[in-house]
Formats: structure tokens, sequence, C-alpha cells
């Protein structure tokens, strides 16, 4: 954290951020502006190389662009190591204790499709298919219905997790709670509201609570203004039109002949057309206030970590079972789930012990906060049938009665041409 480790304030060779050619200024000297200051002035301050738990290895630039610097950040109680960029903090730790619950929800049957309804199912497939022929779907004869089931685990872990980062922001006078007022509360000590929306991707900003003060913009030295970057100061740019000529060659009357150009007026420059002609513009890191608001910035971010299981026992690919609703034969809601135990099908009961057991551990940087886990039974039915002597078969699935029939009979190709 000590600047005077490195005269100047200059950064050691390869030092994140570090611009090739580019110290920065003398001590007591002015800060750089306009188009040759270096856009991650800031962020080469020494103390930002030591920070940030290895976030930042040697030569990568910070990803924040023209922070303040870190010298000049207050220094916050528990807080001491917050950089520009975020810093992931694992939660303390807390109960991860799971008992398996004294009650559950029973687990309910299923339907079954019969000849009608398998027979409409497929009609409806056939129409969805312009050139297939209705005719197999219309006189084939059931041989066989053969109603399954498949079986679909899904577990969702619901975690929360935090990182910190110095923020700024153009200071618009508003009030502030600075560090004076109190300590600040520890990352996981503060509660967003309003709160998550449960088994919901989210994130929200905050701003740490007496962690903020106002400091002087040093992208424009307190100035509100910054060269212009486009003309470098001048109000002139180049005209585009005629390149800085004055004139163009034009074809008239079979010679070409140079003409006066119309957009500069012959002088081949024209007012810049970012800063009107002034050669300065808006600071764009204050937005013209001169101050910054520096504070720490709490990320919050929720996260839905879903992992399933299908057990489906005939040809049709399983995951179509995803794509289709079913029965919801189970579903259990717990900060920390017990596995499913009781399934009729033991290959779920160990799909739910494995995938719980992988969750445990999974994300030891984030809060869970609150597990979910279902067993939905999805209806599969394998009809058998026979048409013009041949035997085959399709699948219907799904309470929507979805069709799967890569062999149906009278597809386009002969299909067409038996009509
Ligand atoms: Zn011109
Ligand atoms: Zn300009
Ligand atoms: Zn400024």
């Amino acid at each position: 954290m000590d600047p005077s480790q490195y005269p100047g304030g200059a950064p050691p060779a390869g030092a994140v951020g570090a611009v090739p050619g580019q110290g920065p200024p003398p001590q007591g000297q002015p800060y750089p502006q306009g188009p040759g200051a270096p856009a991650n002035y800031g962020a080469m301050n020494p103390s930002e190389t030591k920070g940030e738990a290895g976030k930042l290895p040697g030569g990568q630039a910070a990803p924040t662009p023209s922070a303040p610097s870190l010298n000049e950040m207050d220094n916050v109680g528990g807080y001491e190591n917050v950089g520009f960029s975020d810093n992931c903090l694992p939660p303390p730790s807390y109960d991860e204790s799971v008992q398996p619950p004294t009650e559950r929800p029973e687990i309910k049957g299923v339907d079954v499709v019969n000849e009608d309804q398998a027979r409409e199912a497929l009609m409806m497939y056939v129409a969805e298919h312009c050139c297939y022929g209705k005719g197999a779907a219309e006189t084939m004869k059931f041989t066989q219905l053969q109603p399954t089931n498949a079986f679909h685990y899904t577990l969702e872990t619901f975690c929360e997790s935090r990182s910190t980062a110095w923020a700024f922001e153009p200071f618009c006078g508003e009030s502030l709670t600075p560090p004076a007022n109190g300590p600040a509360p520890g990352p996981w000590d503060i509660t967003p509201s309003p709160g998550p929306t449960m088994f919901q991707d989210g994130k929200m900003d905050l701003e740490v609570p007496h962690t903020a003060s106002v400091k002087a913009c040093h992208n424009c030295c307190a100035s509100g203004w910054i060269q212009c970057n486009k003309c470098f100061g001048l109000g002139r740019e180049q005209c585009t039109f005629c390149n800085g000529r004055g004139c163009s060659r034009q074809y008239i009357d079979g010679d070409w002949v140079d003409r006066s150009c119309t957009s500069c007026n012959g002088r081949g420059m024209r007012t810049c057309h970012r800063c009107h002609g002034c050669g300065r513009i808006t600071c764009t890191l204050c937005d013209g206030k001169t101050r910054l608001k520096c504070y720490i910035k709490l990320t919050i971010l929720w996260v839905n970590h879903v992992n399933d299981h299908i057990v489906e026992r005939t040809e049709l690919p399983d995951h179509l079972i995803r794509e289709v609703t079913g029965h919801q034969a189970f579903q259990e809601t717990a900060p920390r789930v017990f596995p499913v135990n009781h399934f009729p099908d033991p290959e779920i009961n160990a799909a739910s012990k494995r995938i719980v057991g992988s969750h445990a551990g999974a994300f030891p940087t984030e809060r869970m906060l609150m597990q979910r886990h279902q067993v939905r039974i999805v209806p599969v039915t394998q009809a058998f049938f026979n048409w013009k002597e041949k035997d085959s078969d399709f699948f219907i699935y799904g309470f929507e009665n979805k069709v799967f029939a890569p062999k149906y009979p009278q597809t386009c190709c002969w299909g067409c041409t038996i009509l």
C-alpha cells in the first residue's frame, strides 16, 4: 500500500495497468488529459498490483478504465483489500446440516392413452408435416399400446454470491454516509431489499453504507472539461469530403476540373462536430460535475443451479422428456433437501442421491439459500401397429400427446407416389 516504495508513484515494470512509455506524472504535477492520457491511469497504482487476491495477474490491464488512484480511497474498516475490480467474497460458515424429513409428500400415479387418443395424436402429427400421407394414420390397425412412464428428476440449488469493488460516479451534491458516521457493515451483513425471487437468477448492486466520500475528479483536474479527442483541442477537423484538399475533381463537359469543395468552402477544414469548435468536451468521468463520489459497491448475484436426470427405457430419445409436461409426482423445498429415497424406481433414488451430493460441495464461494427437487412422471406410450401388412411403431409422450414417429410409413418420398 505504501506508494513511497515506487519513487514518483511509478509501478514496477510489467505491473498491472502499465502503459509502455507512459508513466504517471511526477508527484505534484497534474494528471495528463486528453488523448495522451493512459486510459487506466488510476489503476497503475502499485497497491492495485498487490490486492485483489491474485485476480489481476501481471501484465493484465485492470478492467475499470480511468479509475481514481487507490491511494486516495478512504481506509474503510473490513474493506482494506478492495480494488476497482470485483473481489469475490466467500460466505462465512453457516449451518449446512441436512435432516431426513419426518413426512414426505406422497407419490401419485399416472394416466394412459387409449387407441382413439393415439390415433388422434398421430393425425395431428401428420397434419404438421405437409407432405405426409394421412391414410396410414387413418387406417392402421393398432396391435398393442404399451404404456410406460418416464421419470424426470430435477434438483435446483439457489445460491447467492457477493463481491465488492471500489466504484465511482459523478457527484451531484447528494448527501452521503461517510466512513466517519460509523463502521461499514460487513459484506455478508447487508440485507438486500427487495430480496431475491427464489429459484430465479438475478443481480443487485448496492452501495455499502459508510464508505462514500467525495474526491476531485482526476480526469479533468476538477475543471469539468477535457480536451476534445476528435480534434485534439483545435476545434477544427479535416474535411472528410475533400480529404483536406479544399477542392474536388469533377468531370464536366468531357474534362476533369478542380472545383472548390462545397462542404468546407474550399478551406479543407471544418468545425469539429464533437466539440462544436471549442476544442474541449465535458469530462466523461465526472460528467462535468468536477467531483466524483467514491464508494464500495457490493454486487450480489443470485444463481439457480439446475441438474436433472431422466429415466426413460424405450427408444424414445430421453431429452424429449424435458420439453413436455407430465405429472408432478413429488416436490420438496427446503434449505437443504434430503435425497429422494422413497420413489418406486430405484434409479431415481440413486440419481437424487448423486445429484444432491454433487451440489453439496459444488459452490464453495456461494451461500446456498434454498433447494428444491421434484420428480415428474411423463407418460410414454409405444404404439405398435400394422399397416399394409407391415409392422411398425411410434411413440406418444407427455400430457400434450406429442408424437415421435421416425418410422411413419407414409412420409414424403414414397407416400406422395402412392396417393
Ligand atoms: Zn472540403
Ligand atoms: Zn473537437
Ligand atoms: Zn472530471
